[in-house]
């Protein structure tokens, strides 16, 4: 099967990255079936554009794997989670983080986001799952933030505990979401702005997109006195 085809196709229609991962480890009995995951990703916030950007993304997918007679299920972009509907049941399925970390298009981070070399966390994630038989891609099993902890040291409501992701250890602690909810919440009261996301804008993968040859170069100084 082309996997290298459909790859290219799908950045031809605007995906930033495609990858394969196995996700078999991670499925859900309903899904067991469906052992690939495609991550599909662009370098876009996450707005509701670009969540109807990655939905179409994800119908041509769709659309080409019924065409060569494989089965495959949609799991959404995030910010569907905003919306109280029926598909937000879907995402215990499968998570995208899963789908990029099995197809080495990034690590689980210290501020609990998917890094991707060159665009850090900056990326909109969704997936496709599918029992056809695609050429996996190399996964990443471990965090490579290394030594920095910009993170740690800069989140306001003390919510980075520093932990390294790894997959042999799913249930490490990495963010202690309920800290990061509530100083959000309380912003939310007098600020019309971004209430946080420091985690993100402060990562050098983010802001320099290290090997990125257009990432912005803003110090972290900068990023400091402005947040
Ligand atoms: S969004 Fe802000 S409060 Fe939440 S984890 Fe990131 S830096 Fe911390
Ligand atoms: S700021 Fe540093 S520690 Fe935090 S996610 Fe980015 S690379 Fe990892």
């Amino acid at each position: 099967m082309d996997t290298e085809y459909l790859k290219e196709y799908l950045k031809r229609k605007g995906a930033t990255l495609v990858g394969v991962g196995d996700v078999t480890q991670a499925l859900s009995r309903e899904l067991i079936h469906l052992t690939k995951g495609i991550s599909l990703a662009m370098n876009r916030g996450l707005t509701r554009d670009t969540n109807q950007l990655l939905a179409g993304l994800q119908k041509l997918t769709q659309e080409w794997l019924k065409k060569q007679g494989y089965r495959s299920f949609s799991i959404p972009p995030d910010s569907d989670r905003w919306k109280d509907k029926l598909i937000t049941r879907l995402y215990p399925l499968v998570s995208h983080k899963t789908a990029a970390t099995c197809s080495g298009l990034g690590w689980i981070g210290k501020n609990g986001l998917i890094i991707n070399e060159f665009y850090g966390s900056k990326l909109s994630w969704s997936t496709v799952l599918t029992d056809a038989p695609l050429t996996i891609d190399r996964p990443i099993t471990e965090s490579q933030c290394g030594d920095c902890d910009l993170c740690v040291k800069h989140c306001p409501s003390g919510a980075v505990t520093g932990n390294n992701w790894s997959r042999r250890d799913p249930l490490q602690e990495i963010v202690r979401y309920e800290r990061c909810r509530s100083l959000k919440g309380k912003r939310r009261h007098f600020s019309e702005k971004p209430n946080c996301g420091l985690c993100i804008t402060i990562c050098p993968y983010s802001r320099n997109g290290l090997r990125h040859p257009t990432g912005n170069r803003k110090s972290e100084q900068e990023i400091l006195q402005k947040s």
